[in-house]
């Protein structure tokens, strides 16, 4: 479906508001369903996010446009790591009563997050209920999507981006105290990296993924996902100002990408400039993930100021 609508007997007519709101980023909303052209030679690639008020965020923390932004880019990171293009963005949308004064602001985040990665909302669905929850679907297209099974022995192990401003807001706001406001920004307003996805996979990046779950977990992934090991130097990651490089390497809700390639594609030349992106690792026979620091292999504990992602 590509309506918007509260559910039978919705009190308002929800369609022709966030319509307005979201302007010429709204397409086909308002037919049965949305019709979208995948340019010739392209492959469609299709992710789904949800994100649940007390699961993923608290109200407290974030401004309800920050909400619908953060879950947008949160779905927006996996296409990013699939070296896809943004086409259209669907927003599945649970409200609860206590939110219908802030549907505006989210739809607003959901608009401005899917303009900012210059795609458009296409359609979706709204109902009430007791969570919020905002179910974001993100369609786009990719000549050669990379996955997280390309990696080999011998390549070489990229970021983009500085890590752990977003486990830091998030353990100062657990401890009851107040991130600073870039730390905020990194966790309320993250932003997808979809040029340096896009531009990876041009220039023969072998595997990616985003880092959701924190970068020792998610490269994680990748090693099991290509059958490899994957060796990341701490002392190289590069954080944000005053980081801390374990608690760094642990942290989630980055939506950095994790790269890797051939030792001959110099990714940091690659990608656009604006966002740094630097070597971390290298990529080894055998399977996990070990972390050094110095010349001691070290343990990350995944997630351990991670907020209760299921
Ligand atoms: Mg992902």
């Amino acid at each position: 479906m590509s309506h918007l609508a509260l559910g039978a007997g919705g009190e308002f007519d929800a369609i022709r508001r966030l319509t307005a709101l979201w302007g010429e980023q709204a397409q086909g909303i308002g037919d049965d369903a949305a019709v979208l052209t995948v340019p010739p030679g392209r492959s469609l690639v299709v992710s789904t996010d949800v994100s649940v008020e007390e699961v993923h965020f608290r109200r407290a923390w974030l401004t309800p446009e920050e909400i619908g932004w953060r879950a947008t880019a949160a779905a927006l990171s996996d296409l990013a790591a699939m070296g896809a293009e943004p086409l259209g963005v669907l927003w599945a949308g649970v409200i609860p009563d206590a939110w219908r004064d802030a549907l505006d602001g989210l739809a607003l985040g959901v608009g401005a997050a899917t303009r900012h990665a210059g795609a458009a909302v296409v359609g979706g669905d709204l109902s009430r209920g007791v969570a919020l929850s905002l179910g974001l679907t993100v369609l786009g297209a990719a000549a050669r999507p990379l996955t997280r099974a390309g990696a080999k022995p011998g390549d070489v192990v990229w970021v983009t981006g500085r890590f752990g401003g977003p486990a830091r807001a998030l353990a100062a706001w657990e401890h009851g105290g107040r991130p600073t406001d870039d730390d905020r920004a990194r966790f309320a307003r993250p932003v997808p990296r979809i040029a340096q996805g896009l531009a990876a996979a041009a220039a023969g990046a072998t595997a990616a993924i985003d880092v959701s779950d924190g970068l020792a977990q998610d490269a994680g992934h990748l090693a099991a996902a290509s059958g490899v090991r994957i060796e990341l130097r701490l002392d190289d990651l590069p954080l944000v100002p005053g980081g801390e490089p374990l608690a760094a390497a642990a942290g989630g809700e980055e939506y950095e990408l994790v790269l890797t390639a051939p030792v001959s594609v110099d990714l940091a030349a690659a990608l656009p400039p604006g966002v740094p992106v630097t070597r971390v690792g290298r990529v080894g026979m055998g399977h996990g993930v070990v972390t050094s620091l110095g010349d001691r292999v070290v343990e990350v504990v995944p997630g351990h100021d991670h907020f209760s992602r299921p």
